[in-house]
């Protein structure tokens, strides 16, 4: 599955990589640390904070093959998942 990210920051898009959506829903996908990369920026090496939730919301997803969508979550049940923490 490919997420479609917006940045509440800069009003950017980006798109994730090509993971399950269990790793974007409940994963190392589910917080800004890993989703920041899609945005080229990296959590930086040696920090062990995580960044939260709050800058990089989900506004849209494409299956894959790669997809992994086991309990067949519909696209607004993924994005909910996805965006569960952020408060939006
Ligand atoms: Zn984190």
């Amino acid at each position: 599955m490919i997420p479609l990210f917006l940045d509440l920051r800069t009003g950017k898009t980006a798109r994730g990589d090509d993971m399950s959506v269990f790793w974007w829903t409940e994963g190392n996908g589910s917080c800004d640390c890993n989703r920041a990369i899609a945005f080229g920026e990296s959590h930086g090496a040696g920090k062990h904070t995580c960044l939260g939730t709050k800058r990089y919301v989900a506004i849209d997803v494409e299956e894959t093959a790669k997809d992994r969508n086991e309990e067949a979550l519909t696209k607004e049940q993924v994005l909910t998942a996805m965006n569960a923490e952020y408060g939006v």
